[in-house]
């Protein structure tokens, strides 16, 4: 439902997701004027963890953190974690506020440390990978420091952090990477952009959560190189009611209130079909199989040949997915048929809720009245619509 209507989805607007996405943007505010007079007290609560542009590049853990910090904060932070993937890597692998790397199961962050530019675990090991001693650590350094802070820190990082950075470069003159938040890039987009909207940051939020419809993997077992893109966002191309929308996604994602379907939650519902009365009313029955739909369908061909198309020959799956654009054909024949099988699917499931047989004449008069409801419009659909059935002669003057 949170999808994208491209890949199939409603594009709902999740509330979590929204306020998550509100966190963000008070990150990105922050990190536009970060000595702003507003930004004063989250400066003073994050400073001794290098305050908020070094700790938004750590791989760190709220609730091991050395701090005491409010609510808002706690979920702005996590809400980051959400946002920016802090993967394993030699050179962004920081000594501090890293959750790996933890004393009395609290991380570390020692500001001398932090200001004489030491960030990375790689930069206190040696070239054959072992810790740094510590004549060895003060004499590449040159900085004195308490045996007690070095021992803490020696003892916090875990043995196994040495072998994943066997093969990286190591050594006191490994150098930190940037850590400027002006110039951070998150999926291809520059942070502090005016680009970096609030769409592309639930967009990014959702892409963990957003999951591909069931449907997809059976109709592509059922038919060849479907355009499912192009199925998705056909619906905006015509000014049709969510009624008519409704019937033709509910079919493909097969959750169409069919006869067959509803017998079983329902002793007193009968599967036999609406129509014909003799088999049961599965999906593909009622639209396709049934004698009446055929001879519907049928009549359909025959219109379509007659008006719109002479070589047209329909197929369950152009019922369901609508006929492909053709790049060299400007007659935009398609697009009339598209429409015309969006109405058919839900006359016929108008036909099935009113217990009548779909008859091709009556279907045919719908269509005009529907074309004749869309003169007092002027939506660039509704005239564009007009335009296309116009070149064809499909509107009967009343
Ligand atoms: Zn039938």
């Amino acid at each position: 439902m949170l999808a994208d209507q491209t890949s199939g989805g409603f594009n709902l607007i999740d509330f979590s997701l929204l306020s998550n996405s509100f966190k963000i943007r008070w990150i990105k505010s922050f990190l536009k004027n970060p000595t702003s007079i507003w930004n004063c007290i989250p400066n003073f609560l994050l400073k001794p963890v290098g305050g908020l542009d070094f700790l938004i590049h750590c791989n760190y853990n709220i609730s091991k953190l050395p701090l005491k910090l409010a609510n808002f904060h706690k979920q702005m932070l996590s809400c980051w974690s959400l946002m920016y993937n802090h993967k394993f890597s030699p050179h962004t692998y920081f000594i501090w506020n890293n959750k790996d790397i933890t004393y009395k199961n609290k991380t570390l962050f020692y500001r001398s440390w932090f200001d004489k530019n030491i960030l990375l675990v790689s930069q206190l090991l040696d070239e054959n990978c072992n810790f740094l001693s510590y004549r060895d650590f003060m004499d590449a350094f040159s900085f004195p420091i308490p045996p007690k802070e070095y021992a803490v820190i020696f003892y916090a990082i875990p043995s196994g952090v040495r072998m994943l950075l066997q093969s990286s470069p190591k050594g006191p003159s490994c150098s930190p990477p940037s850590l400027d938040s002006s110039n951070l890039y998150i999926d291809n987009c520059l942070f502090i952009s005016s680009e970096f909207t609030n769409k592309k940051i639930r967009s990014i939020l959702l892409k963990p959560c957003a999951t591909v419809p069931p449907c997809i993997s059976f109709w592509n077992n059922k038919f060849e190189n479907i355009d499912w893109k192009r199925f998705w966002s056909l619906k905006k191309e015509f000014l049709i009611t969510n009624k008519v929308v409704e019937v033709s996604l509910k079919i493909i994602h097969k959750c169409y209130p069919c006869n067959y379907r509803l017998s079983k939650f329902h002793n007193n519902i009968k599967e036999e079909c609406s129509f014909c009365l003799c088999y049961p009313e599965t999906i593909d029955h009622i639209f396709w199989e049934c004698l009446y739909s055929r001879i519907f369908w049928l009549d359909f061909s025959n219109y379509v040949n007659k008006n719109i198309s002479k070589d047209f020959t329909l197929t369950l799956k152009k019922v369901y997915f609508g006929v492909p654009k053709v790049q060299s054909d400007i007659s935009n024949r398609e697009f009339v048929i598209n429409l015309l099988l969006f109405l058919a699917k839900f006359f016929i499931h108008k036909c099935k809720f009113i217990d009548r047989k779909p008859l091709f004449c009556i279907f045919l008069k719908d269509f005009n009245q529907y074309l004749l409801s869309l003169e007092h419009s002027s939506s660039p659909l509704a005239i564009n619509t007009r335009l296309q059935c116009a070149m064809y002669k499909l509107l009967n003057s009343p």
